[in-house]
């Protein structure tokens, strides 16, 4: 039996590198249980309040519209165009 320390010292190698490539492994596991709550995220981002923008009546998510004088736009422009024809209307009247 000379081998049997060589066996014992190979197990033992064998052993840690199982560990190794376990803590290794606990990590990307981890990540990917984060990467299918990231993957989850989209339909809780589908699931967001939608807002009519003021000016021309197109939904978008809360978080991408612009907020302006209480007022919620898809985008920059459509807060430009309304806030002229704010500006408009009150002149006239
Ligand atoms: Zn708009």
């Amino acid at each position: 039996m000379r081998f049997l320390p060589w066996l014992i010292l190979l197990v033992l190698i064998w052993l840690a590198f199982r560990k190794q490539q376990n803590r290794a492994g606990d990590r990307p596991s981890q990540d990917f249980f984060r990467a299918a709550g990231g993957a989850a995220n989209p339909e809780s981002k589908s699931a967001e309040v939608m807002v009519c923008c003021a000016q021309c009546q197109v939904y978008v998510p809360q978080s991408e519209s612009v907020l302006k004088a209480e007022q919620r736009f898809c985008c920059e422009s459509c807060c430009d165009k309304y806030s002229q024809t704010q500006t408009q209307t009150q002149s006239k009247s």
